[in-house]
């Protein structure tokens, strides 16, 4: 099963205009230049303040544009929240849902990142739903249970391979430069894999791309990604600097 690779970079709240139209337009030179995306393809999600400059900046790149959250209705009272419609007006064809800092911060449920996804495929934009256990998870032995559950109730029904990308990200992980190993990563991704395929079934669970993240970098890139189920990276940190960003894109694409 021939899956594209996806090399996605989630800044999270982090960039000004300047820095972010730097970073961006220097992603976007090199994916362009190296023609890195005849291989790979390639998402950028800046915080919503940077959307528009950034989309302005990746244009032409083959560099998509996506945002880190959304609210699941259209419009309406919802003071602080974004819309999937707003996002797919300014430019953006995904959205991260359910990140781990958002279940964390936000004490939003798995429930909640299902109706969101929903709304998301809705308006038109593909959504990375994430999940991925805590250090207390995995420790108690929880790891692939906690994970299928969330599968199971994070994906809506609607999902499929050209809407949906899964990223599994555990928790204690993600900018604290710990790594599973490639053994516990191909363990619960070839879990995730199954979990899709009972609820979506086999044909489109076998086309879902899954990214890892957590702490992924230039030097530990290839390890995780040229693993049979892992279909590209959702990096955090090293997003925020091109080179890092593109050297993972470099090792693997
Ligand atoms: C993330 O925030 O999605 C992430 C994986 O962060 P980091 O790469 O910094 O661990």
């Amino acid at each position: 099963m021939l899956r594209k690779k996806l090399i996605a970079g989630n800044w999270k709240m982090n960039g000004l205009v300047r820095e972010g139209t730097e970073l961006a337009a220097a992603v976007a030179a090199g994916v362009k230049s190296e023609s890195l995306n005849d291989k790979c393809d390639f998402l950028v999600c800046p915080p919503f303040t940077l959307l528009s400059i950034v989309g302005e900046a990746l244009k032409g790149s083959g560099v998509a544009l996506g945002a880190q959250d959304a609210h699941f209705a259209e419009k309406g009272a919802h003071t602080g929240d974004v819309s999937p419609v707003m996002l797919k007006d300014i430019g953006c064809s995904y959205v991260i849902l359910g990140h781990s800092e958002r279940r964390a911060d936000h004490g939003e449920t798995s429930a909640l990142v299902a109706k969101k996804a929903a709304a998301a495929y809705k308006s038109g934009l593909k959504a990375v739903i994430c999940i991925g256990e805590t250090l207390a998870e995995r420790e108690a032995g929880k790891t692939l249970d906690v994970c299928v559950a969330q599968i199971e109730e994070s994906v809506p029904a609607e999902a499929d391979a050209d809407n949906t990308v899964v990223a599994y990200e555990p928790v204690w992980a993600i900018g604290t430069g710990k790594t599973p190993t490639p053994a516990d990563v191909e363990e619960v991704h070839a879990a995730v894999r199954n979990a899709l395929a009972q609820k979506l079934g086999q044909d489109i669970a076998d086309k879902i791309r899954i990214l890892y993240g957590g702490s992924v970098k230039p030097g530990n890139a290839k390890d995780f990604l040229s693993l049979a189920d892992v279909d590209g990276a959702l990096i955090g940190g090293a997003s925020l600097k091109a080179e890092d960003f593109l050297n993972i894109a470099r090792a693997v694409c």
